[in-house]
Formats: C-alpha cells, sequence, structure tokens
C-alpha cells in the first residue's frame, strides 16, 4: 500500500515538474552575456562630495554615503565585482562590514549581482521600491524586459522595507530622499541629499537615468502596463529637480571622465553641473518622444 501511494505521489510530482510555466527561462543572447570591457574595469575609488563616494568601476557606477553609524551602498557591479567594491572602499579607509544598508537605482543584474553576496558578509538590510523589490526578490525572473533571459538573472536578494516614493532615509545623521523615477524598470529610483561643503549647500542627485533598452515597448504591446506614462512623468519629475551635484548609475551617463581624471585631489566643484543633468535628461526625452512616435 505505502509502496503504491508513494509511486502515485512520484507520477504526480513527475507531472508537476513538466507542466509549462507562463515565463519560460531561456538563453536570449546567442553564445551567452559577454559584458563590455569597461563594466569588468576597474576604476579608483573617490569623493564625490561630502560624504559621498564613488566605489565602482570604469562604468558600473557603485556609491558609498558614509557616516559615524554606518554606511549605505548604492548598487554593485556584476556578479563577480565584491572583491573590487571592498578594494574601493578600504582605498578610501572605510571597511565593507561598516555598511549598514544596501539600495539600488535599478534591479538589473549589471547593478544588483553582487549584492546577494554582499548583504550576507556585511549583514546589512536591504531596501528598494516595491516594484524592484519584487524583481530583487526573485533574481530578476519578475522584469518585464529581460525576466525570461537567464543569463541576465542574479543571485535572489531578500528586501527588508519597501521605500515609498519621497520616502526620506536617515542614517548618522544623513537624510537620503528616495525618487521612484520608474520606466527603465518598473520600481527604478533616484536618491537626493543636501551636502554642506566649503561653507555652502550642495544639492546632490544619486540620478537613475530614463535609458529604453534595445526592444522594450512603450505604447503597442507595452514592455509593463503603463511604462510610456512611467517614463513622461519620470522626464518631468526630473527636469524640476533642482540639482547642483549629479551622479548616475553609468558613468558615462554623468559624463564622468571629462569631470574627473583618475586620482585627482577631491574638490567638492568638480561634479558640479546642473545644465548638464537638465541637458542629459532632455537628451532621453527627445529619444523617448521619437519612440513613441514611431510605435503610433
Ligand atoms: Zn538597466
Amino acid at each position: 500500500m505505502t509502496f503504491i501511494i508513494k509511486t502515485i505521489i512520484q507520477v504526480l510530482l513527475l507531472a508537476m515538474s513538466t507542466i509549462p510555466t507562463a515565463t519560460a527561462a531561456r538563453q536570449c543572447i546567442e553564445g551567452g552575456f559577454v559584458p563590455p570591457e569597461r563594466w569588468v574595469q576597474s576604476y579608483p575609488a573617490h569623493r564625490v562630495i561630502g560624504p559621498l563616494y564613488a566605489v565602482g568601476g570604469a562604468d558600473l557606477s557603485v556609491f558609498l554615503i558614509t557616516t559615524d553609524a554606518g554606511h549605505i551602498l548604492i548598487n554593485t557591479g556584476l556578479k563577480d565585482s565584491t572583491a573590487m567594491i571592498q578594494d574601493n572602499i578600504e582605498s578610501l579607509g572605510f571597511v565593507l562590514s561598516d555598511i549598514k544598508l544596501l539600495l539600488t537605482m535599478q534591479a538589473h543584474f549589471d547593478h544588483t549581482a553582487a549584492l546577494a553576496e554582499i548583504k550576507q558578509i556585511t549583514g546589512a538590510q536591504m531596501w528598494a521600491t516595491a516594484a524592484d523589490a519584487r524583481v530583487l526578490a526573485d533574481g530578476g525572473a519578475s522584469d518585464a524586459h529581460f525576466g525570461d533571459c537567464i543569463e541576465l538573472r542574479f543571485d535572489p536578494v531578500q528586501v527588508e522595507k519597501v521605500l515609498a516614493d519621497g520616502e526620506v532615509i536617515e542614517l548618522g545623521g544623513i537624510s537620503l530622499r528616495t525618487h521612484l523615477h520608474p520606466g527603465h524598470t518598473e520600481g527604478s529610483s533616484s536618491y537626493s541629499m543636501t551636502v554642506h561643503e566649503n561653507g555652502r549647500d550642495y544639492r546632490v542627485v544619486i540620478a537613475n537615468m530614463g535609458t529604453i533598452n534595445p526592444g522594450k515597448k512603450l505604447v503597442k504591446e507595452p514592455t509593463y502596463p503603463g511604462v510610456a506614462q512611467d517614463f513622461a512623468r519620470t522626464y518631468q519629475a526630473q527636469e524640476a529637480m533642482k540639482v547642483d551635484v549629479w551622479v548616475a548609475a553609468h558613468a558615462s551617463q554623468y559624463d564622468r571622465d571629462s569631470k574627473h581624471e583618475p586620482n585627482q585631489q577631491y574638490d567638492p566643484q568638480t561634479f558640479v553641473d546642473p545644465e548638464g543633468f537638465l541637458a542629459a535628461v532632455e537628451r532621453l526625452e527627445v529619444i523617448y518622444r521619437e519612440q513613441v512616435a514611431a510605435e503610433e
């Protein structure tokens, strides 16, 4: 009798395992994903302004905000970027184990793939907007655009707290405001704070830019419902922001290499660029309008 029940359960399990899921994981890129060279190259860690440091690579931005009560780390690079980030943090005289809080700007693998490992090493909490929290928790499987692509997945990260639009994160005297800037991903977010340096206040924005990944559909069979409206709202919100200093998830997006040379001396003015921010957002908005027009 027991044998028969066992056999029935085995047959049932076998049948269940062959039921196709709604989104079948597949390899999307022939030969697998090969990162651009600049995505794996390192770059010397440097101070952006006040407690904000850049500790990422040649293109994939990772930001550290230091406080006496522990640090905030925003983004990682690819899966094997932990050692590079750790070296960069140590070169500034800080330690990885003092990171208390992990944040992300967009739940795509090139910015999130080392989060699980760094979370495990540091015991830090992961906070994210609702839509990006969902994608972090399933390792990219529920991403509206890349979710089916198995080579673009990453180690899942549990999120301890969901961040609302406008929510202010407080740690060790730092007040960091969350800005929901969706479109690039459903939960894309920027962060802002005021930094007092040089006898003045600087409005600092860590901006997630509204770039449109190739193949994304805005109007006809949209990649996710409301994606076009999300992008439009994001450009509008970013154009209205008061910005002195800005950085972004890719060094190329904020033109770091025209502003900063490796190992150059700290100057709070280095990344002051309000016109450049507005121009960058407006450029992306033009591309967006062209794509919407082409789809209609
Ligand atoms: Zn992305």
